[in-house]
C-alpha cells in the first residue's frame, strides 16, 4: 500500500497521494473527538475510524496484527535494526530501563489525544516521522517536532532493538491498552458512572490520563498480556531442541525457547519464530498449525473495515442551533461535490457561514463525499436561498489589457458544474495564459453565471466557449505540466455580450490611489506642477503591494507632495505633484529609478529595499500646471 502511495504520483501527475487515507491512529483520535465534541478531527472520516476500530478489534480477537503486518514505521525501523545487528552495533534493553522507558509511548499517546480532541486537529501530524517523511515535511508538520522525532527514531532504532515500537509508538501504546481491555473498559465504566451521578464533574482528560497510567503500570510491572489477545505462540517442549534460533530471530527479542506459551506484551504474532524454527511443529499458534491465520485475519479485518465504512459516513461537524423539536419539522437541503468541504477547519467555517443565514437551524458536513446537509425553517427560507448563501462569487484579474486597447468586451455565460470555489478557480486557470482574456467574475444563478472580460482583437466569445468545454486541458503547475478534465458544460440559458471602457474595467480591480504628503496643503495650486508618467505597474496585480514603497521613496524628496494614479482610456497614468522651486522633474525621475529605495515604516524606522519595479520609469512624461 505504501509503495503504491509513493510510486503512483511519480507515474500519474494528477494523483495526489493521501498518506493518511487509512490511518488507524488518526481514526482513533477522530472517534475520541466525536465522543467528546460531536466532531471529527481534521480530514478523518469513517474510513480511518473503521480501520482504527479494526486494529483494536484485531487485538481482542487475534493479536497486535497492525504492528506485524501493516505498520510502515515498524517495517523501516526493523530494517535499520537489522543493518545495525549485522554490524554488531545494537543493544537490547532489559531490566528496569526496558520497563521504565515504556512510559514515553503512553505519555505521547496522552499528549496526542489531549491536543487532537481539544482542537479537532490531528496533533500527531506535527511530529509523526512517517507523515513528515512522506509529505516532505509539508502541510501541518512542525519541523522542530518532526525532525528530532525522525532522527530519534532512526538513530534509536539503529542502536536499540525495536526502539520505536517498544518505547515511542503511541499506536503501540493504544494497542497494548486494547490488550488490557478489561481494566481499561472498567475504568471507563467507573468514569461514566461517576459522571452520571455528578454530571460534568470529571473531564475525559482524567479518564485518558488514568487509562494511560494504568496501561504503563501493567506493562512495566508484568510485561505480559492478561486475557487478550486470545492467540499466542505455543512451544512443544517435547519437540523443541533448545537451539534458540527463535530467540535470535524474534524481532522483539522475546525469550521463546524457555516458555511453553509466549505471553510477552511485545509479541505481535508475526510468526517469524515459527517460520524460522527448524523443528516442525515445535512452535505453533495455540497448539495449532495456524501460521496463515494472522496474515489472513489482517486482510479480512482491513477489508471489512473498508467495506463497512463505505456504507456509512459520520459527519465531521453536526450542529443544531435550535431545540430538537424544530429540527424534526425542518426542511433539509443537501448538496455534495463541494470540494472545499475537506476537513474540520473548512467544515467549521461553513457552519459559521450558515449560522449567519436567516432561517438556517443547523448543519452537518461530510468530508469524504464533500457533502453538506443544511436544516432550515421552511417559513423563513428555502433551498434556493440556502444554495445562494453557500455560493462564493469568484473574481480574478488574469491578464493586463494590451497597450492602446480602449474598449473591453464582456461575455456572460451560464456554466454547469461550476458551483464549487475549486471549480471556479479551475475555470480561471483555463484562461490564465490565454491571450486576450483579462478577467473572470462569477455570480450565483441556475446555472452559475461567468463573465469574461476580453480583448476582441485577440479572442472571440466562441473561442472562450470552446475553451470552457474542452474535455482535457494541460496546465502548468509548480512541478511541471499536468492534465485536468474540467467537466464544464455551457448552459444555453442567459448568454449575453457587452462592452466596457478600459478605465472603468481597471477601476473594478485596482485602487486609483491618491496620497498627499510633505505639507501638501500648505502649497497653492499655482506653485505646484504635475508630472504625468505612463504607469503600467498600476494594472499589474503583483506590483500592487509595492506601490506604497514607491510613494515612500518619493516622499524622501521634500519637493514632491502628491502621488496619484489615474485610470484613463489608454494606459494608467502616474501623476506626481511637486514644487518646482524645491525639486525638478529629473530629480524625481532619478529618485524613482534608484536601485534601492529608502522606505519609511510606521514605527519611524527607515529601511533599504531593492527597487522592485521591473520597468525603468520613463523620463519623457509630460508636465502640467
Ligand atoms: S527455534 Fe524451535 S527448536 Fe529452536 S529453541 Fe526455538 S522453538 Fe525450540
Ligand atoms: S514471539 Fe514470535 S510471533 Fe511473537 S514477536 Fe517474536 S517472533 Fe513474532
Amino acid at each position: 500500500m505504501l509503495a503504491y502511495l509513493v510510486i503512483r504520483p511519480l507515474l500519474d501527475k494528477n494523483y495526489g497521494a493521501d498518506f493518511e487515507a487509512y490511518c488507524p491512529f488518526g481514526g482513533m483520535q477522530a472517534l475520541a473527538s466525536f465522543f467528546s465534541s460531536n466532531t471529527l478531527t481534521c480530514s478523518m472520516t469513517t474510513v480511518q475510524i473503521a480501520t482504527g476500530l479494526a486494529v483494536l478489534f484485531g487485538v481482542i480477537v487475534v493479536s497486535k496484527l497492525f504492528c506485524s503486518y501493516i505498520c510502515p514505521i515498524g517495517t523501516v525501523t526493523e530494517w535499520i535494526g537489522e543493518q545495525a545487528r549485522k554490524m554488531k552495533m545494537q543493544v537490547t534493553l532489559s531490566g528496569k530501563p526496558d520497563r521504565f522507558i515504556r512510559i514515553l509511548k503512553y505519555s505521547l499517546l496522552f499528549i496526542t489525544f489531549y491536543y487532537s480532541v481539544s482542537s479537532s486537529e490531528l496533533f500527531c501530524r506535527k511530529f509523526d516521522p512517517y507523515y513528515a517523511s512522506f509529505t516532505g515535511f509539508s502541510g501541518d508538520v512542525v519541523w522542530y517536532f518532526a525532525l528530532p522525532a525522525l532522527i530519534l527514531t532512526m538513530v534509536g532504532s539503529f542502536f536499540i532493538r525495536q526502539f520505536w515500537c517498544k518505547y515511542l509508538c503511541p499506536l503501540g501504546a493504544i494497542t497494548n491498552l486494547a490488550a488490557y481491555a478489561l481494566p481499561s473498559v472498567s475504568l471507563a465504566l467507573i468514569w461514566v458512572l461517576a459522571n452520571s451521578i455528578f454530571p460534568g464533574t470529571i473531564s475525559w482528560i482524567w479518564l485518558a490520563a488514568c487509562i494511560c497510567l494504568l496501561g504503563f503500570l501493567l506493562e512495566a510491572t508484568t510485561l505480559k498480556f492478561l486475557i487478550f489477545p486470545p492467540l499466542r505462540i505455543t512451544r512443544n517442549s517435547g519437540i523443541c531442541t533448545s537451539c534458540r534460533i527463535c530467540d535470535k530471530k524474534c524481532p522483539m527479542s522475546i525469550p521463546i525457547s524457555t516458555v511453553d506459551k509466549v505471553n510477552h506484551i511485545d509479541c505481535h504474532l508475526c510468526v517469524e519464530c515459527v517460520v524460522k524454527c527448524p523443528e516442525k511443529a515445535a512452535l505453533t499458534i495455540n497448539n495449532k498449525q495456524w501460521n496463515w491465520l494472522p496474515s489472513a485475519a489482517s486482510v479480512i479485518l482491513i477489508a471489512s473495515a473498508l467495506i463497512i465504512s463505505s456504507a456509512y459516513e459520520l459527519p465531521t461537524i453536526s450542529e443544531r442551533w435550535v431545540e430538537t423539536s424544530r429540527i424534526k419539522e425542518a426542511g433539509v437541503f443537501e448538496m455534495s461535490g463541494l470540494k472545499n468541504i475537506k476537513c474540520f477547519g473548512s467544515s467549521r467555517s461553513f457552519a459559521n457561514q450558515m449560522k449567519e443565514v436567516p432561517g438556517v437551524l443547523g448543519v452537518e458536513t461530510y468530508v469524504k463525499h464533500h457533502k453538506v446537509r443544511v436544516y432550515f425553517d421552511t417559513k423563513l427560507t428555502g433551498s434556493e436561498k440556502i444554495k445562494e448563501a453557500i455560493f462564493s462569487p469568484y473574481s480574478e484579474f488574469l491578464n493586463s489589457p494590451a497597450a492602446g486597447l480602449t474598449t473591453i468586451k464582456t461575455f456572460s455565460v451560464g456554466i454547469d458544474h461550476c458551483f464549487d470555489p475549486n471549480d471556479q478557480s479551475l475555470l480561471a486557470e483555463l484562461f490564465r495564459d490565454q491571450k486576450g482574456v483579462m478577467s473572470l467574475e462569477t455570480t450565483f444563478g441556475e446555472p452559475i453565471q461567468a463573465t469574461f472580460y476580453y480583448d476582441p482583437g485577440l479572442i472571440s466569445s466562441e473561442k472562450i466557449k470552446s475553451r470552457i468545454e474542452q474535455k482535457s486541458v494541460e496546465l502548468k503547475g509548480e512541478e511541471g505540466t499536468f492534465t485536468v478534465e474540467p467537466g464544464f458544460a455551457i448552459n444555453s440559458k442567459g448568454q449575453s455580450e457587452g462592452t466596457m471602457e478600459k478605465a472603468a474595467f481597471l477601476e473594478r480591480y485596482f485602487e486609483s490611489r491618491d496620497v498627499k504628503f510633505n505639507k501638501f496643503d500648505s502649497y497653492s495650486a499655482s506653485s505646484v506642477k504635475t508630472l504625468n508618467l505612463p504607469f503600467p505597474s498600476a494594472m499589474d496585480p503583483e506590483m500592487q503591494d509595492w506601490i506604497p514603497y514607491l510613494v515612500s521613496q518619493l516622499s524622501n524628496d521634500d519637493g514632491v507632495i502628491r502621488f496619484k494614479i489615474e485610470f484613463t482610456s489608454s494606459d494608467p497614468l502616474l501623476l506626481i505633484s511637486y514644487v518646482p522651486t524645491m525639486t525638478t522633474r529629473d530629480k524625481i525621475i532619478k529618485l524613482m529609478n534608484e536601485p534601492t529605495f529608502m522606505v519609511h515604516y510606521p514605527d519611524k524606522s527607515v529601511k533599504k529595499v531593492k527597487n522592485p519595479f521591473p520597468i525603468v520609469l520613463s523620463g519623457s512624461g509630460k508636465e502640467s500646471k
